[in-house]
C-alpha cells in the first residue's frame, strides 16, 4: 500500500494531516503578514526637531518601534521553523523530551517547540534566574 501523507511518516505529530495542513496555511498567513509589516517597519524614520520635547518623543516612538520589530522578527523566525519542522516532519515533536506536542497546544500555539511540561520546566528555570532568592524557603522545608 502506497503511504501518500506528507506528514508524520518519521514518527511526527499524531495530530491529523487535515490539521496540520491548516495549521500549516495559518503560519503562512502570519509568516506573510509578519513580512509585510516588517517591510513596512524597515525605514523606522529618525525624526530630527530642534524642539526637545519633540526629540524626546520620537526617541520613544523610535525605541517602540525597534522592540515591536524585535518581538516580531523573533516570531517571524519561529513561525518559518514551524513551516520547515512541517516539512521535514519533526513538527509537533518537543526538542527537549521528544514526546508529542499536544494537539491542543499546536494548535494555540503552532510554533510551539517544547511540550507544556518542558516549557514550564523552561519557565520556571527562567523564572527563578529572575527572582530573589527569597521565594526559596518552601523548597528547602
Ligand atoms: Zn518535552
Amino acid at each position: 500500500m502506497e503511504d501518500k501523507r506528507p506528514y508524520g511518516r518519521k514518527g511526527g505529530t499524531d495530530m491529523a494531516p487535515i490539521e496540520v495542513e491548516n495549521l500549516r496555511e495559518s503560519l503562512e498567513r502570519t509568516r506573510a503578514e509578519l513580512a509585510r509589516v516588517l517591510r513596512t517597519r524597515d525605514g523606522i524614520e529618525i525624526e530630527k526637531s530642534a524642539d526637545q520635547m519633540d526629540e524626546i518623543q520620537y526617541a520613544s516612538e523610535r525605541d517602540l518601534a525597534i522592540r515591536s520589530v524585535d518581538r516580531e522578527s523573533k516570531l517571524l523566525r519561529q513561525v518559518i521553523a514551524a513551516l520547515r519542522r512541517i516539512q521535514d516532519g519533526s513538527f509537533g515533536i518537543c526538542i527537549e523530551c521528544e514526546s508529542q506536542i499536544s494537539p491542543r497546544r499546536l494548535a494555540a500555539l503552532p510554533w510551539a517547540l517544547r511540550c507544556i511540561q518542558c516549557e514550564s520546566a523552561a519557565d520556571r528555570v527562567a523564572g527563578e534566574r529572575a527572582d530573589s532568592a527569597g521565594e526559596r524557603l518552601e523548597d528547602a522545608a
